[in-house]
């Protein structure tokens, strides 16, 4: 529930407010803002009296969250969160729209320094690549695991790009952590629930995809097990779901974009590349993510498709991505973002 308090509130009755809802058990999530201070508190509400809470000092209203979800809700918070990468680079919608590029495995050192330099060029603002890949077939490559990690970070170090890459197991957490400016939880972990608890436990940005068979309700839900561990820092990311339509690889849900800004305060990305698993198909799809107020796009890139360990089929040749950037930058002003 919500506790609004009265715009003239005393630090001493708000103190008090929160005193009596942390004895009750309740997790408390404090705004302040300019007008007045708003109490989130987070628990079980059949342990405490509400009338008796109500008549506080200072207390104006009491507001339920209705929804199950609470902390990524926008009831609770109203104000769009932005998430900070580094000194430099923060996604959300104030910002200029984020496009994360690059192969999507880490298949060398030279391949990911020559794609990093080449997306770089073109005007992305970080670096993608996976070093552990989950793959459906265990005979599939799988990534090449720490030293793929180590090649991203110098591949960093080359180009200044933030490095967003995949965490597949609990016991990597402070591995891939160590090496990633942003984790990603890929679509089979989105309701890998200890997954999520352990990236909750970090400070680390977390970019959360959808799975392909969840609802936006669970998608949030998963949300919520990340920030209920304390981290706030999440990006969550479409990526195309399972339908009856067989004819691309996945159905790219864009009404999930402003409905997700509807529902809560997250910046939302797209990934149109495994949306539509089709690479002739990733531009249009990109450009529309944009027009419906997605804060950033994740797209594979790589210098030879056709070469490619995994996902060549979706991958852009660097031509096509560079031809992509400059198309990207008349949506976003046509909508009032910046690139
Ligand atoms: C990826 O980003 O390469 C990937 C495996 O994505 P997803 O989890 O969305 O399938
Ligand atoms: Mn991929």
């Amino acid at each position: 529930m919500i506790i609004v308090m009265c715009p003239d509130a005393s630090d001493e009755q708000i103190n008090h407010v929160i005193d009596k809802l942390a004895q009750h058990g309740f997790g408390i999530h404090l705004s302040k803002g300019v007008e007045r201070t708003v109490i989130g508190a987070i628990g079980d509400k059949s342990a405490i009296e509400l009338s008796a809470l109500q008549i506080l000092p200072g207390v104006s209203e009491i507001v339920p969250i209705r929804k199950p979800y609470k902390l990524v809700s926008r009831e609770l918070f109203k104000k769009d969160t932005i998430v900070k990468i580094s000194d430099k680079l923060k996604i959300g919608s104030t910002q200029p729209i984020c496009v994360m590029a690059g192969p999507c495995s880490v298949e060398g050192k030279n391949e990911i320094l020559e794609v990093a330099q080449i997306v770089k060029k073109a005007g992305a603002a970080m670096l993608r690549g996976g070093a552990f890949k989950p793959r459906t077939s265990p005979y599939s490559f799988q990534g090449l695991g720490e030293e793929g990690l180590k090649y991203l970070a110098l591949a960093r170090k080359k180009t200044g790009l933030p490095i967003v890459t995949e965490l597949m197991d609990p016991r990597d957490v402070r591995l891939v952590a160590k090496y990633a400016d942003v984790i990603q939880i890929g679509a089979r972990n989105m309701q890998n629930f200890n997954l999520l608890k352990e990236v909750g436990k970090i400070k680390k940005p977390v970019l959360l995809k959808r799975g392909s068979g969840s609802t936006v309700k669970e998608w949030l839900m998963s949300a919520e097990y990340i920030i209920s561990e304390g981290n706030k820092n999440i990006i969550l990311c479409e990526r195309g779901i399972r339908t009856f339509e067989t004819a691309t690889r996945n159905t790219l849900d864009l009404n999930a974009i402003p409905l997700i800004k509807k529902l809560t305060h997250l910046p939302v990305i797209v990934d149109p590349s495994h949306g539509t698993g089709e690479w002739d198909l990733v531009s249009a799809m990109a450009k529309a993510a944009i027009a419906a107020g997605a804060d950033g796009l994740m797209i594979e890139v790589h210098p030879h498709p056709e070469d490619a360990l995994s996902d060549g089929a979706q991958s852009l040749k660097p031509d096509t991505f560079g031809d992509l950037m400059r198309e990207l930058k008349v949506v976003a002003s046509a909508v009032g973002r910046r690139m």
